[in-house]
């Protein structure tokens, strides 16, 4: 009897993982053929900032190579986006005009760089976005031929292209519109901690800054579009710069589903075993919408592609639920860590300990006896166990507030490192500041 064909549309970094889960479970169970519109195999998005840093290269970062698609007995189709789908005869078109039929198919498109209105109107050369290898070509095309760049977004995606931008020998500066860095991910101290050590870095910001126009002109007579020259934000200042790299955010890629008839909000519509509004059309990655959430970290998109391949290996429910995330933030020499909740409100409890001679923060948030988030910049050993009590949701009544001092303190074995002050630093041994309290 011939193999059920499974398609997956899109070759990224939940369709990779998705493969990997689905011969663990049982290599045989189907013919599966994978459409990419990256004319490249599968690599690691996460790697593509210390590719612009100069710190790995482009094949270094190849997951699965066409080599491991031929092994695995995958065709693959890269290069060849699919541009249409008709669900009712279970059949796809793809971009180079040829026709596939499917029995299961998987929606794993990912999401689209977010461009400000006023970058789309204005047509420059040198405004780009920073989501895959191309990205980088373009970026690096520019980069010997300029001596500033412009990062607009204060996120992790925008911080890691300006430390990139910065490795390149180029002046960076940052425009964000939060008043602090990674404002979805620190609060308000940990956030100015890390503008130092950037700033210490040669980066420059712009905080509370949006942009207002972009100018170019025309570089050579030959030339069609104009460059960028020029960014305007709203105070009036202007800078003078010759790459706007666009870090402002993504958004699912569901244009394909919405037009195919898939129900779609922000994104596509899936159920706790990534089903979409169709039977036999599934969705995992950043193209999804689950309840009210949409993706942006890998974290649950590995859990998301276990649970789609028990589903399609037909093996007992496994259920999709949002965890809380753990970031970190790729820039080398910073060393930064949050999970979960980071800002205070009425009904939690936060603990801060500083230390600023050796630049360390940390702030536990609790509630209800239970840690809910963690920020820590400047010593981070401790993340890994307080995203372990986050996650299992551990009542830690007794250990308020000594968890703040870390996992060596609580287990009892730094008493002896206790300062004067009364303080310990896990870490660095130095004397450490404490504050705790509810929050309102
Ligand atoms: C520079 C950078 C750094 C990052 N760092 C981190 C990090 O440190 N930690 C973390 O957790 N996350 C990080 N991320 C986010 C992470 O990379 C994404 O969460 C992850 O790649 C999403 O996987 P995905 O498969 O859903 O989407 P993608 O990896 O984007 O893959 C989607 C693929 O589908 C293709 N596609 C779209 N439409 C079609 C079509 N019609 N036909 C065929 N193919 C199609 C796209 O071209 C793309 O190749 C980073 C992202 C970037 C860009």
């Amino acid at each position: 009897m011939p193999k059920a064909h499974l398609i997956i549309i899109g070759n990224g970094m939940a369709c990779g993982r998705l493969l990997d889960e689905i011969l663990k479970r049982n290599p045989d169970q189907y013919r599966i053929t994978v459409f990419g519109a990256e004319g490249y195999a599968n690599y690691n998005r996460i790697m593509l900032s210390p590719v612009l840093a100069g710190e790995m290269q482009a094949d270094e970062i190849i997951t699965h190579s066409e080599q491991w698609y031929q092994q695995h007995n995958i065709t693959l189709h890269s290069g060849d986006p699919v541009v249409g789908i008709a669900t009712e005869d279970k059949t796809l078109t793809c971009q180079s005009g040829q026709t596939f039929s499917y029995d299961e198919l998987v929606f794993a498109t990912g999401s689209n760089p977010v461009m400000p209105p006023v970058a789309q109107a204005c047509e420059l050369d040198g405004i780009l976005s920073f989501r895959n290898l191309d990205d980088i070509d373009r970026i690096m095309a520019r980069v010997s031929t300029i001596k500033h760049a412009t990062v607009v977004g204060g996120g992790l995606l925008g911080l890691e292209a300006a430390w990139g931008l910065r490795q390149q020998g180029l002046d960076v500066t940052v425009i964000h519109r939060a008043g602090w860095l990674l404002n979805r991910q620190l609060d308000p101290a940990a956030g100015k901690l890390l503008q130092q050590s950037l700033e210490a870095r040669g980066i420059q910001f712009k905080l509370k800054a949006q942009i207002s126009y972009f100018n170019g002109e025309q570089r050579h007579a030959s030339d069609t579009t104009n460059a960028l020259r020029t960014i305007v934000l709203d105070d009036g200042t202007t800078l003078n710069t010759g790459l706007a790299v666009i870090a402002i955010g993504v958004s699912p890629n569901h244009e394909l589903a919405q037009n195919s008839g898939l129900a779609c909000d922000r994104g596509i519509l899936v159920d706790d075993q990534m089903q979409s509004s169709h039977p036999n059309i599934y969705a995992l990655g950043e193209c999804t919408q689950f309840g009210k959430h949409t993706f942006g970290l890998v974290a649950p998109l590995w859990d998301q592609a276990s649970v789609l391949a028990n589903r399609l290996c037909n093996l007992p429910g496994q259920r999709f639920r949002v965890q809380p995330c753990a970031t970190k933030l790729k820039v080398s020499g910073i060393d930064l860590f949050s999970a979960g909740e980071f800002l205070d409100d009425p009904e939690s409890e936060s603990v801060i300990c500083q230390d600023p001679t050796n630049g360390v923060y940390r702030k536990l948030i609790f509630r209800h006896q239970r840690l809910t988030g963690a920020v820590l910049f400047g010593a981070v050993n401790d993340g890994n166990w307080y995203f372990e009590l986050i996650q299992s949701q551990t009542k830690v009544q007794q250990l308020v507030p000594d968890l703040i001092f870390g996992r060596r303190y609580c287990d009892g074995d730094a008493i002896a490192q206790l300062t004067p002050a009364g303080a310990v630093n896990t870490d660095t041994a130095a004397p450490l500041s404490l504050a705790t309290g509810a929050t309102s």
